[in-house]
């Protein structure tokens, strides 16, 4: 069976249910503090998911899992993933992603488990030397949230070493968009990502929608990323998982679409999508945020056979139903 930690989160869930769309059975370990149990509650609609509320700070309780089921491969969301917060709290980040992915590590080890699916990030590469950024690209975070991620990726290289665990290291760019059929979507008490912010203030009349920066030196003035579909990124687990059980080998793959877009494209083009014009205010840069960010996803492309196939108009449409359906 596969164990899928942080699965009542955005990329988790989306990732759970790919994987309950191809028959598989599911085990989800989540803590529901970012998480929400209405997400649990629709992937349990949609095939066998047993469900188990714990946290990976706690190793008896993750313990527990691995001695009650058959566990063959393991994919780990569960983290901490806000980039502000984690230069102000970066005890929280290091205690919850570090230790709690030892701790998961362990018990792994405990159960001969030795096959894990691991979500990292671009912010692993910190401000970019060259674009667009492969997987050779040097790795220097620039906040605790990157640093706790490069962390555990050199953890994993560690472990197979040492240990013959076997992991792949999946390096997202910006994700976007929901389920097509709009059963999931980014719920985040919190929000600070940029598509689903344009897209609450066309909902909610009262919050504004705001550029943070537009003086950097790129063609408009705002800041450049890659927005990947979060189901395109779904499907790159589960064939990374595939990969992994027919080859049985560590490898690493950046997630992107390859494509950068500045933060004025994606306001015009949900301004666009939803045919209605959007309130926007030029605010103060936000601390840490590089000019450019985008992927050379070559690598995922050719050896996962991954074809990434949803437009950002895709991702902007679904998370514009997601957000309505929230409200
Ligand atoms: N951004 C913005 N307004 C918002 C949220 C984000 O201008 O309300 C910008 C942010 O500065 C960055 C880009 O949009 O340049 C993407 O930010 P997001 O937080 O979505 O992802 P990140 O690239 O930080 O992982």
């Amino acid at each position: 069976m596969i164990l899928i930690t942080g699965a009542a989160g955005y990329i988790g869930s989306h990732t759970a249910l790919k994987f309950l769309e191809n028959g598989h059975e599911i085990i989800i370990f989540d803590n529901l503090e970012t998480g929400h149990i209405e997400t649990i509650k629709t992937l349990q609609k949609e095939g066998s998911v047993h469900f188990i509320k714990g946290d990976l700070r706690n190793q008896e309780e993750i313990n527990n899992i691995f001695a009650q089921y058959k566990i063959d491969t393991v994919l780990h969301f569960a983290a901490y993933a806000i980039v502000e917060e984690s230069v102000k709290e970066p005890e929280k980040y290091y205690t919850n992603n570090v230790i709690g992915t030892l701790n998961l590590l362990k018990a792994m080890l405990k159960y001969n488990v030795k096959n894990i699916i691991f979500s990292s990030t671009c912010a692993t590469y910190g401000e970019p030397k060259y674009l667009p950024i492969d997987e050779t690209h040097p790795q220097n975070p620039v906040n605790p949230y990157g640093q706790t991620k490069l962390t555990i990726e050199k953890i994993l290289k560690d472990y197979d070493r040492a240990y013959n665990l076997k992991s792949i290291i999946l390096r997202y760019f910006n994700v976007a968009g929901c389920d097509d059929k709009i059963r999931i979507g980014e719920w985040h008490i919190k929000e600070t990502h940029l598509i689903p912010n344009i897209l609450k203030s066309a909902v909610n009349n009262t919050s504004k929608f705001k550029i943070y920066g537009n003086d950097y030196k790129t063609q408009d003035g705002t800041c450049i990323r890659d927005y990947v579909n979060v189901n395109d990124l779904a499907n790159a687990h589960f064939l990374a998982f595939e990969y992994l059980k027919k080859e049985n080998k560590s490898d690493i793959f950046n997630l992107g679409t390859e494509k950068g877009q500045s933060v004025k494209e994606i306001f015009d083009t949900c301004q666009k999508v939803l045919n209605k014009s959007l309130n926007v205010e030029i605010a103060k840069k936000r601390e840490g945020d590089p000019a450019r960010l985008y992927a050379d996803s070559k690598k995922a492309k050719l050896t996962l056979k991954w074809n990434p196939s949803h437009t950002i108009e895709d991702s902007i449409k679904t998370a514009y139903e997601w957000e309505k359906k929230l409200k």
